[in-house]
């Protein structure tokens, strides 16, 4: 299995080189076989790519915005085109099945770029009167945006920032997670292909300290991190320096909230989902599941039915459902939780070992009888676990719900309207689903409160994240001096 790009770094329309850089590899995490070799970027590739961004940046802004949206769109059609290969790209190199990244990956990437390809002609300003002098506004690029990704899902995450800072005349320079660094590489081929100007996405390989050196460059007016909460402290407070405006999209310990008057059988497809899809390495996954006591038992039984019949395996296989986590120490860390699980005194009912001898799998895990002091409810896992905790009250389960640093998202499960708006206003949670699970469409803003982030991603959110606001005044008579 080979996926070697053409060179580690994408940088004003060319794959650039620089072996300077330290090496790293890319591994199938299903194998552990590297299936490509990367350098990391150097002082010097850092610069020529945010030297191209800035370069570029003033025409593509000044461009007609259809125009601009015409080439986004095209980008969405490549993309689409191009969406089995992409797959198994993205497939190399996360390890999530293909049965997920053909449906999850680059078409929800495709739809970023249709959305704002098509968003980009309607931005207008304001006009306001102030009796005989008025006002207008206008809707400004920021610059140059620097993204910087986390590996589970690599291009969703690239065209997520990316297609929105270049629908409103930005450029950006993008830095994928070390460990899935290849399909951003495509998106860059691609942009160009769909006629992007060089220089307006480029790409730049490496270590948390790439990402560290962009986000206190002064040609950055903007960065936009996707990744862990520590990181983000680090990042922000990076971008602080130089009052740099950044999107924090974080990580969560999200709640799914079950009511005994909940459709049992959808809830529980809500549960697995929302903790073994892409083998539960996804930021909004509600990894504390609240059931009320009445419907415990007939839940724990389906849950445990349906996750035994989770097929695992090469994620290559089409018919595979749940494949290998990203990487051995992700994987050492997720068994780290479970026998930290076992040890605390949650009841073990189902998984709670590695699959297999080799690759990194974690087999689909629930722990029961989880209370909300244990590390497993309290900790962002990022692996296949699910914690279920009990509950009989309404107003006892929100505050449960709510007692945690993060605000990602929330799920509650009921029948009764009230009781359904009741919980989602009630709810410190960026997204809430009701009677649905983790569902992320482009119309949709997407972004946590609290720890979990700031900003958000998707939307005509988007908007107020990749632009700014100048305010034209205009003197319409004489100017009144006293002096
Ligand atoms: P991570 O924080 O380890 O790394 C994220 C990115 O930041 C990587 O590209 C990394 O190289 C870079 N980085 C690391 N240190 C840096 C520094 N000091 N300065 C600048 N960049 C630095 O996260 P991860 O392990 O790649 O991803 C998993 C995390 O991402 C989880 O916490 C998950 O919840 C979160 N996540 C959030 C969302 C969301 O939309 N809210 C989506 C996906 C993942």
């Amino acid at each position: 299995m080979n996926a070697q790009p053409k060179a580690s770094h994408f940088i004003a329309g060319d794959f650039v080189e620089d072996t300077r850089g330290a090496a790293f590899d890319s591994t199938h995490p299903a194998t552990g076989a590297v299936i490509a070799r990367l350098h990391e970027a150097t002082p010097d590739i850092m610069s020529r790519a945010l030297d191209a961004a800035r370069d570029a940046q003033p025409a593509w802004a000044a461009l007609p915005p259809v125009e601009r949206g015409r080439i986004l769109h095209r980008a969405a059609m490549i993309l689409r085109a191009r969406n089995q290969e992409l797959s198994v790209l993205e497939t190399q190199d996360t390890g999530k099945p293909l049965q997920e990244t053909l449906v999850a990956d680059a078409a929800s990437g495709a739809d970023a770029f249709e959305y704002f390809a098509g968003f980009a002609p309607t931005v207008t300003g304001q006009t306001i009167p102030l009796g005989r002098d008025m006002a207008y506004t206008l809707r400004e690029a920021l610059g140059v945006c620097a993204g910087i990704g986390a590996w589970n899902y690599p291009i969703q995450i690239a065209c997520w920032k990316a297609a929105p800072a270049l629908a409103f005349g930005n450029a950006m320079v993008f830095k994928p997670s070390e460990l899935t660094p290849l399909s951003a590489l495509a998106l860059a081929e691609i942009l160009q292909e769909a006629g992007l100007p060089a220089g307006l996405f480029n790409v730049v390989q490496g270590r948390g300290a790439v990402g560290a050196a962009l986000a206190s460059d002064a040609r950055v007016a903007k960065v936009s991190l996707t990744g862990s909460v520590p990181t983000g402290r680090k990042v922000y407070a990076a971008a602080a320096q130089g009052i740099r405006a950044v999107t924090m999209e974080l990580g969560g310990k999200s709640p799914l909230i079950i009511f005994d008057d909940a459709d049992v059988e959808n809830a529980v497809s809500a549960a697995i989902l929302g903790n073994f899809y892409s083998a539960g390495q996804i930021c909004s996954n509600g990894t504390r599941v609240f059931v009320h006591q009445r419907i415990k038992a007939e839940f724990l039984d389906r849950l445990v039915v349906r996750t035994r019949q989770i097929r695992l395996g090469d994620p290559l296989d089409p018919q595979t459902q749940m494949g290998p986590l990203v990487s051995e120490a992700q994987m050492d860390k997720v068994l780290g939780h479970i026998a930290r699980g076992v040890k605390d005194g949650a009841r073990l009912v189902c998984g709670g070992a590695r699959h297999g001898t080799s690759g990194c799998f974690v087999q689909p895990t629930v722990f029961a009888d989880v209370r909300d002091d244990m590390a497993l409810a309290q900790q962002e896992i990022f692996g296949p676990v699910m914690s279920v905790l009990d509950f009989n009250g309404e107003t006892d389960v929100v505050a449960r719900a709510n007692a945690t640093e993060y605000g990602l998202a929330a799920g509650v499960f009921t029948r009764d309207l009230a009781r359904a708006h009741r919980v989602a206003g009630a709810m410190q949670a960026g997204t809430v689903w009701v009677n649905a699970y983790n569902l992320t469409p482009v119309e949709m803003p997407f972004g946590g409160v609290k720890a979990s982030g700031v900003g958000r991603e998707n939307g005509h959110a988007a908007l107020e994240h990749y632009t700014r606001i100048k305010s034209v005044y205009l003197g319409l008579g004489d100017v009144d001096a006293p002096y």
